[in-house]
């Protein structure tokens, strides 16, 4: 006997013998339960297709060429092809670099990395993609013109258009260049001025706004207005 069709392909096999790795079987199912359990035997499950891979990679190249699964290039995993939508979806794959993430707003703000930089430091010559990105950089103190947490709490607060987005109460420490951290164990001097959620650092505010989770963005009048005025005391 020779060929028994699929799911194993016919040339390796003859008298239920596997010719790839020199052994007898004694009846078709001892074959077929060797080429499912044996590492030297990687063999497509898809359908009517007889291909038995020698390895992992050349299984996934199999799929590449012939498309039985397409191949997740993020996850090296061979998706069924009406499948692969709901796959890119349920773990949030990058569209651009195939990273999948564990949420969408991790997704979200991954995506940023492939923005083109196009926005200068107000303080220094490093480019950004995104205004958050450039408060992250100006507030962690890492900016050569020194700009950092504190300032920009103080220059938010003299703002005039500070009620939209200080909490009152907290106004005065930031004008007063009050280090927050130390004063209190944990303050939210910050809100959004759509929703007013409460932030501890002016980052976090920006970085909120400007992400789907709020309808408000960085183009509102009271956004605009301090980044506009953060600019001018700044850069
Ligand atoms: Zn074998
Ligand atoms: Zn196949
Ligand atoms: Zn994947
Ligand atoms: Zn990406
Ligand atoms: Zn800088
Ligand atoms: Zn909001």
């Amino acid at each position: 006997m020779g060929c028994y069709g699929d799911p194993i392909e016919c040339s390796y096999y003859d008298e239920y013998s596997c010719n790839r790795c020199n052994r007898e079987f004694r009846s078709e199912n001892a074959a077929r339960q060797h080429v499912q359990n044996s590492p030297r035997h990687h063999p497509c499950d898809v359908g009517s297709c007889n291909y038995d891979a020698d390895g992992r990679e050349d299984l996934l190249d199999h799929w590449r060429q012939e498309e039985c699964r397409i191949v997740c290039e993020g996850c090296q995993k061979g998706i069924m092809p009406h499948y692969f939508d709901q796959h890119l979806a349920d773990e949030y794959v990058c569209g651009t670099c195939d990273r999948h993430h564990n949420s969408y707003s991790n997704l979200e703000h991954h995506k940023l990395v492939h923005l083109p930089l196009t926005l200068e430091c107000w303080g220094c010559e490093r480019k950004f993609a995104t205004i958050p990105a450039m408060m992250i950089h100006l507030e962690s103190g890492s900016c050569t013109s020194g700009i950092d947490e504190i300032d920009l709490n103080q220059s938010a607060a003299m703002c005039f258009q500070w009620k939209h987005f200080v909490r009152e109460d907290l106004r005065d420490d930031l004008l007063h260049r009050v280090d927050l951290d130390q004063e209190y164990q944990l303050s939210y001097p910050f809100e959004c001025p759509g929703c007013h959620t409460g932030f501890r650092y002016i980052s976090g505010l920006f970085m909120h706004v400007a992400s789907p989770s709020c309808n408000e963005t960085l183009d509102d009048f009271a956004m605009a207005k301090l980044i506009r005025w953060l600019k001018n005391r700044h850069a």
